[in-house]
């Protein structure tokens, strides 16, 4: 089985190691024998999105955000299908701001793709820190590092997780990221998966399932250093340290 994955702009969004969740996605399809194939999708190249198992998206900042407005407009019908129908798309901070309607950044709003029913607008504190959450995706808490202005409001739409430690999606502490069918939203640089393998296979299995069928199945593999340095976090910010802002 192969699995193609699509690293999209990283000449303009690439944050903090976001490169790190392609990655790991990549080795953890090889360690169970499969084939990965990672396409880098640089601002202005055509996408064939049916080609795309997962659609990986990293941070960027506002900058980067204001330069793929124009490229975004190109390809938002085909993302747009892209995840109606169930694509695998992660993104992260200035990416995930991108998939909503707007990110306002004092005078400047910048168009998002609107492909979620979310907005974000800029505020003056800058939220930095360790961010850890409970989310459906992963029965350890999700473990990551936030560093946004950015506010997001979601709505009604579904939230990646209830905040244990950190700021979160309005700095509130409430809750973080957003989910939508295989899509995920998300504020968690890390970069995110190789610190929380369960939700980098959650990826995957949405990704297998939807080309070769329900009944494809990971293999289980040995995360024992992951999950004992994401223990290490959880013992010490939240078990033992109290939550904080
Ligand atoms: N520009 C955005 C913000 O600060 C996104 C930053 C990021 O991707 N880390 O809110």
């Amino acid at each position: 089985m192969k699995v193609t994955i699509g690293h999209l702009y990283p000449d303009l969004f690439n944050l903090y190691g976001d490169s790190g969740n392609v990655q790991c996605m990549k080795k953890r399809l090889e360690w169970r024998g499969m084939e990965a194939e990672v396409l880098a999708l640089c601002a202005g190249d055509e996408i064939d999105f049916g080609k795309l198992d997962i659609l990986v998206w990293g941070g960027g900042s506002d900058k980067g955000q204001a330069l793929a407005v124009d490229y975004l407009k190109r390809i938002r019908p085909d993302f747009k299908n892209y995840v109606e129908d169930g694509g695998v798309v992660l993104a992260v901070c200035g990416a995930y701001q991108l998939l909503g309607k707007y990110y306002k950044a004092g005078e400047e709003v910048i168009e998002g793709l609107g492909i979620l029913d979310i907005y974000t607008e800029r505020s003056d504190e800058r939220l930095v820190g360790n961010l850890i959450l409970e989310s459906p995706l992963s029965a350890s808490p999700v473990v990551g590092f936030e560093n946004h202005a950015g506010r997001t409001i979601i709505g009604d739409c579904a939230p990646l997780g209830k905040v244990l430690y950190g700021r979160g999606n309005t700095g509130d502490g409430g809750y973080e990221g957003v989910v939508y069918k295989n899509t995920v939203g998300t504020y968690l640089h890390g970069p995110l998966l190789p610190k929380n393998p369960e939700v980098c296979d959650w990826f995957l299995e949405r990704a297998l399932k939807r080309r070769y069928g329900e009944g494809v199945n990971l293999t289980e593999l040995s995360d024992e250093p992951e999950l004992r340095a994401n223990g290490n976090m959880v013992e010490r910010l939240v078990t033992s340290g109290g939550r904080s802002r």
